[in-house]
Order: structure tokens, then sequence, then C-alpha cells
């Protein structure tokens, strides 16, 4: 079959594929434990569920706004003032289906063919596909001090006249974090004094740890949102555990919005209204459930580090925010695939190769799940990795054998 070279090119998501193996698996009956994936077990907030019965049985779900139905587009500006102290008019506000989305409308927005985009390692893995379906060229920094930080001159030194953005996530999926706000305000100044866009993933920013904060960028610049290259990408995915709603938006200058909700309705014809009901339900609902999130997270993370502990040979940098560690697995082998496949098939553990994020060498484990999930899935880990432990083990009638990589 002749298919586009472009989508040809475009890779298999590895977290889909291997949820799809685990699913599989426990379709068979295996006890599979999955650290793969990056959803809360949160229910939907009870103003969600609410807001969108109430648009569902009004029986009048039509066509809405392609760039948002403006009471949403009101409470993201609401959050926009309380969160980031800043102040934005409807015309700077896109609502998406996901962050995805309005990720990928900024690169198809601010792109032409053969355009950069500066991309830090560790990186959430769609930025390169979305930058490649673009026609742009991805430019990846990786810290050459084996930290997830990049040094800004790692930084400026990629930095050429075909760069058009650099796109910042953090805290950091997939290693937890969170960039120091001297990096930030560099990089602020750096995309102002170039004409660059700096674009800032925040779907984690309030997923944070302990008493570190994730200082937006919008604290560096004095320049107003029309003249700033700032553009914010948020979403009630992560923040609200509401996956499956499907809403992201974006901020940004509102030539640009003008230019996305074009690609939009060409697209998309913009957001169900149920899910945007959805949203602003969350939005503008009691807040205390997204502290709750935060304080569940950061058990589960203290659990996590606490059981990976004994494991000797792993080092980890301590996650600082969202809901995921990236170890650092070189004691047992560089080839991460061969690691995430060893675990899935002799621990029934699921959990992502870092090579997928630009660190091969390390796996990414999320602790999203339950207590129960993290604390077996670690010590399965622990079983199929310490040379001293048994050879087999049952979980409930299932046995399990010990190979090795
Ligand atoms: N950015 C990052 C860094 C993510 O981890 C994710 C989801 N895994 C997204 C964006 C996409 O979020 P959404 O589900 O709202 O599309």
């Amino acid at each position: 079959m002749k298919l586009s070279k472009l989508a040809s090119e475009i890779t298999e998501s590895p977290t889909f594929a291997l949820n799809e193996e685990a699913r599989q698996l426990r379709e068979r009956g295996e006890a599979v434990i999955n650290l793969g994936i990056g959803e809360p077990k949160n229910k939907t907030p009870l103003t969600a569920v609410i807001a969108s019965a109430a648009k569902l049985t009004s029986g009048d779900v039509k066509y809405v706004a392609p760039d948002g139905v403006p009471s949403l587009k009101k409470a993201v500006i609401r959050y926009t003032e309380e969160n980031y102290d800043r102040l934005v008019a409807p015309e700077n506000v896109l609502i998406t289906n996901g962050a995805k989305q309005s990720l990928f409308n900024i690169f198809y927005s601010v792109l032409n063919p053969q355009d950069e985009v500066v991309v830090l390692a560790p990186y959430w893995v769609s930025y390169k596909q979305m930058i490649k379906m673009c026609m742009g060229v991805p430019v990846v920094v990786t810290p050459e001090d084996g930290t997830f930080t990049p040094r800004f001159e790692e930084i400026e030194r990629v930095v050429t006249s075909s760069t058009r953005a650099i796109i910042v996530n953090s805290p950091n999926n997939p290693s937890g974090v969170i960039y120091p706000p001297e990096l930030i305000a560099k990089i602020v100044h750096l995309c102002d004094s170039k004409g660059i866009f700096m674009i800032c993933d925040d779907i984690y920013h309030k997923l944070v740890f302990d008493h570190n904060e994730a200082v937006p960028a919008y604290h560096f610049s004095k320049n107003d949102i029309e003249s700033s290259h700032i553009i914010v990408v948020n979403g009630v995915a992560k923040l609200y555990g509401m996956t499956g709603f499907r809403v992201g938006w974006v901020i940004a200058p509102r030539e640009l919005v003008r230019v996305m909700t074009n690609v939009t309705v060409q697209i998309t014809s913009g957001v169900s209204p149920i899910s945007q009901a959805a949203a602003e339900g969350a939005l503008t609902g009691v807040q205390s459930m997204v502290e709750a999130l935060r304080l569940h997270i950061q058990n589960n993370r203290d659990v996590f580090l606490q059981e990976l502990s004994s494991l000797s040979g792993v080092c980890l940098i301590e996650p600082q925010g969202t809901f995921y560690a990236l170890p650092n697995m070189r004691a047992f082998g560089n080839d991460s695939e061969a690691m995430s496949q060893f675990l899935l098939h002799k621990a029934r553990v699921v959990v992502v190769p870092g090579k997928e994020f630009g660190m091969e060498g390390h796996i990414r484990i999320s602790f999203a799940g339950s207590v129960n999930d993290i604390t077996e899935g670690v010590a399965r880990i622990k079983w199929a990795l310490d040379p001293t432990s048994p050879n087999e083990i049952y979980i409930g009638d299932k046995r399990l054998v010990r190979d090795w990589l």
C-alpha cells in the first residue's frame, strides 16, 4: 500500500503499545501491574460530572465556537490570572482537544519546513514526532553532566537562525525534575532577544512535591501578552485526573491564536461542548481536590522511593513533581527496550523504555497508581533484577520464574 512518507515515518507510541501488550496479558489472566501509564486513579471531580451531565441532558449538544465556549474561556482566564498572575483576553485563549492538540497546533502554526525546535532531553515522547509531522526539525539538547537539567549554555549553543521555538516541560515528564528559576529566566530572555517562541508545556505545573515550585516563565518577562514570546499550554488531564475528557488550552498572542483557530476549524471544529462543560466544572469547582491529588501522588512518590532504595545498582534523581521517575538502570544493562520487555515478561510489570524519552539506559516508572501497585510492582522489579533473590515466586496462582537479560 502506498502511504505518505511523512505519516509512515511517525513511530508507534511506545506507551500505547506497551499498554496494549499489558492489556492482552491481563485478558489472558496474567496479574500485570502497570507502572507505565501516566494517569491518576481518582474519579472525575463531582463539579465536572454535574456540569457535563447537565449539558448532555439539555439535549442541546451542537457545534460550538471553534476556539472554545466563552464560559470555559472565562474560567481559563481566571485560572491564568490566579496561577500565572497574567490578565489575558478571550482572544489569547484557544481551547483544544487535550494539551496534545494544543502542542500540535502550535507547531503547525509556527513552523515552516526545516525550521528547528529545541527539545530538552529527557523529553516527552510526542514532541519530536509532532515537530516532524509539521515538517520541522527537532534539535535535542542532552545534559552533558548526566543530570536531567540542561545547562543554559548547552541550549544557547544550538540556537541558530533556523530556530523557531524552544519547548520547556517543567515539571518534566519523564524525569519529574523541575528546572531552576534561573534557567527559566535565562530561556525567557534568550527567546525574547532572538525572537523565538518559548513553548511552556505546563501540564504538571501544580503536581509538585515538598516545597518545590515550578515558577512560570511569565514571571521573568516584562512584555505584555501580545509582544511576549511565551506560549503556555495546560489542561485538565493531569491536575484533575480528567484524561478522558480531552480538554487542554493555549495562552498565546492573539495573532497566533487567530491562526491556530483557523487550523482548528479545518480539522476538528473545536472541542465537544460536553467535555468543555466538564472542564469548566472542574476549573470553577472546589479546588481542594487538586491539593488532595497532589498529596496523594506525593505520598506515592515517597512509598516508591522507599521501596526502590533497597535495590542496589539503581541511580535515581528524586522526582520533584509529576508522577514519574526515571531511574538509571545501566547496572543491569544499557538497552532500555530489552529491560522493559524483560520486566513485562518475567515480572509482569509495565515500565517505559528511557530510549523513547532520549535517555537510553533508563526506564520511566509511573507512581500515579495505587500504593499497592507501587509496592508490589517495585517488589517484582527487585525480585527480577536482584541476583540473590529466589529463582521463582508466586503471585496469586501465577508462578514467575527469573530469567536474565
Ligand atoms: N504534555 C505532556 C508532558 C504530557 O505528559 C502529556 C500527557 N501524557 C500531554 C502533554 C498531553 O496531555 P493531554 O492528555 O491533555 O493531551
